[in-house]
């Protein structure tokens, strides 16, 4: 798979939105349905966000509906919790199904039927091989697979022993139903797929009523059809399971006929998309939940102060297409920054803080200065923020012996304080270790508001926050989980960054960002966007880093 920029894609536009519109013209559907069907086995992740966007989109934008039906086939893997935080993350990311929220179990009842029905029409026939034996007896892509030695029972036997596999009879594992359709067929799928299994499972929400359950095949289309959705929309993965999804159409007295459409699923660099190798990122203890905001859950996405419509902006931007490709993860750091530039307060914060003490600034004395809340945009306002003797400032915005091209501070040279005043480096303080603990400054009263009445420029502009005010927090960066642009799903463990999470125990903020209480991230100015995090207490505010500033350099040189 090549990385592939999509930027191009005309967005709003794509295959599958062309088809829905010559269906609607055509005459063929008088209006749409769509539907998002997660199986609740594990949290959304960023590539389900792609599967939502395109299905309610559709809805949304043809006037039709979009239905969330869970996919609750497989008890063994499904939870409550999954299906409650699966609801959540639809809703946040600004999606709504209004009244058509179904579960694949709402059919249970009728999809037994069907299976009934397609046992008296010799299509389908009660199997007692073994797993094993059934996949060996498959066949491989070159050979045809063999006919089962049970498939040639009577009607009235399939159906005694398929009502036997219902009530309870039988252990897990003992016999299946299957469709009587091919077994030399070229499409793997149609060698007598499978249709039930028997599951002595709690299911939560038909409890313990069944004791077979329907696959995956037997069980998505019929739902669709009884629920009259028009367009099935589904990953590329599942292309060569159309010929079955047909079948079992084309055989089932079902209400409406759907089509299923096959996507491209959503890849990401240095990002793995599939719900198992996630599921063992939480299991195993590599993150500290579904939610870890190193995550591409859409939990993980919302705790890191990801906005919701940079999702969808980025989901309209990356398209749909019919071929798979790997989008960079920077396309979606883009969308974050695009977002957040726009709506995030600026703060003045500093994440490893070095003590600046200004010498010829009267001890006890401090003011206020007026600093803005948002660069373009008035209307945020302005507000106070205290000046003082103390301050402190980033360790990295000083160097003892700076090369040619450093113009932040070092010993003699001048830089504005950004709102507030230039100062100058006199004296350095060390410790025993000969490490830095604190520079002595004198500042220029005449450069208030950091501009100088002589003229005279700097070539850096950096951020304080004062000593007396400054509330000491936990900050957290991330970094990727993986070191790869392409980890491998089946070895992520040994491709985990060791470096993904950095927590910095003492940054110092400015007051008002612990004031502020605002629900989303504030820019950290030259530092990147902040959220306050969950695990915050009263004594000790926890911030975390939704993303960086993309060229903090840049603007460094260029004096802020
Ligand atoms: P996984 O492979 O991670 O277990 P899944 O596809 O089995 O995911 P489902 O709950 O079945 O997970 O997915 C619900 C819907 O989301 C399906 O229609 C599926 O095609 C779609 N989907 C899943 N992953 C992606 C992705 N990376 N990009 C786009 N759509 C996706
Ligand atoms: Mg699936």
């Amino acid at each position: 798979m090549a990385v592939d920029d999509t930027s191009n894609v005309d967005a709003g536009r794509d295959f599958i939105r062309d088809i829905v519109q010559a269906d609607l013209e055509s005459g063929r559907h008088r209006s749409v349905v769509t539907r998002f069907p997660p199986e609740p086995n594990g949290y959304l992740h960023i590539g389900h966000a792609k599967s939502i966007g395109l299905n309610f989109g559709i809805a949304e934008e043809f006037g039709g509906h979009c239905h969330l039906r869970f996919d609750d086939t497989n008890p063994v893997k499904e939870e409550q919790e999954y299906i409650d935080a699966i609801e959540a993350d639809v809703r946040w990311l600004g999606y709504d199904w209004g009244p058509h929220l179904y579960h694949a179990s709402d059919y249970f009842e009728q999809l037994y039927e069907w299976a009934e029905l397609l046992i008296r029409a010799g299509k389908a026939y009660v199997d007692d091989q073994s797993q094993e034996e059934i996949r060996t007896n498959r066949g491989t892509l070159t050979e045809p697979g063999r006919n089962s030695p049970f498939r040639e029972r009577s009607v009235e036997e399939n159906l005694d022993l398929f009502r036997r596999m219902r009530a309870g009879e039988f252990p897990n594992g003992a016999r299946v139903l299957r469709a009587k359709i091919d077994m030399a067929s070229g499409n793997i799928n149609l060698r007598d797929p499978v249709l039930y299994r028997i599951l002595h499972a709690t299911h939560p929400r038909t409890g313990d009523a069944w004791k077979i359950y329907p696959s995956y095949d037997y069980a998505h289309g019929q739902s669709d059809a009884i629920e009259h959705v028009t367009h099935s929309i589904c990953t590329l993965e599942f292309e060569d399971h159309r010929p079955l999804y047909d079948w079992f159409i084309e055989n089932l007295p079902v209400p409406s006929r759907p089509r299923q459409y096959e996507f491209a699923r959503l890849n990401l660099s240095y990002t793995i998309l599939s719900k198992r190798v996630l599921t063992r990122l939480v299991q195993d203890g590599h993150v500290s939940g579904w939610d870890d905001p190193r995550m591409p859950t859409l939990a993980g996405l919302r705790r890191r102060g990801v906005p919701p419509s940079a999702l969808r902006d980025f989901v309209r931007r990356i398209g749909v297409a019919k071929a798979n490709s790997v989008v960079d993860v920077q396309m979606l750091d883009f969308a974050i920054r695009e977002t957040l530039n726009r709506s995030a307060l600026r703060r003045m914060a500093v994440l490893k803080p070095l003590r600046v003490v200004i010498e010829n600034y009267p001890e006890g004395r401090t003011e206020e200065l007026e600093a803005a809340n948002h660069p373009d945009d008035a209307g945020a306002g302005t507000r106070r923020i205290r000046f003082g003797r103390e301050i402190f400032i980033e360790q990295d915005d000083f160097m003892e012996n700076p090369p040619k091209k450093f113009f932040r501070l070092s010993p003699g040279a001048e830089v504005r304080l950004r709102y507030a005043y230039f100062i100058t480096c006199r004296e350095v303080k060390k410790n025993a270790e000969g490490e830095v603990v604190e520079l002595r400054c004198s500042y220029d009263p005449a450069t208030r508001g950091g501009n100088a009445p002589d003229g005279r420029k700097v070539k850096a502009t950096i951020h304080w926050v004062s000593a007396q005010d400054a509330v000491s927090a936990e900050v957290r960066l991330y970094n990727p989980l993986f070191t790869r642009p392409d980890p491998d799903a089946a070895n992520f463990s040994s491709e985990l960054n060791p470096n993904s999470l950095e927590v910095l125990s003492d940054a110092k903020l400015e007051p008002a960002i612990v004031a502020d209480n605002a629900a989303g991230p504030a820019q950290f100015e030259r530092l990147g966007y902040f959220v306050r995090d969950r695990d915050s207490t009263p004594g000790r505010p926890v911030f975390s880093r939704t993303i960086g500033l993309r060229d903090t350099w840049a603007k460094v040189s260029a004096g802020g």
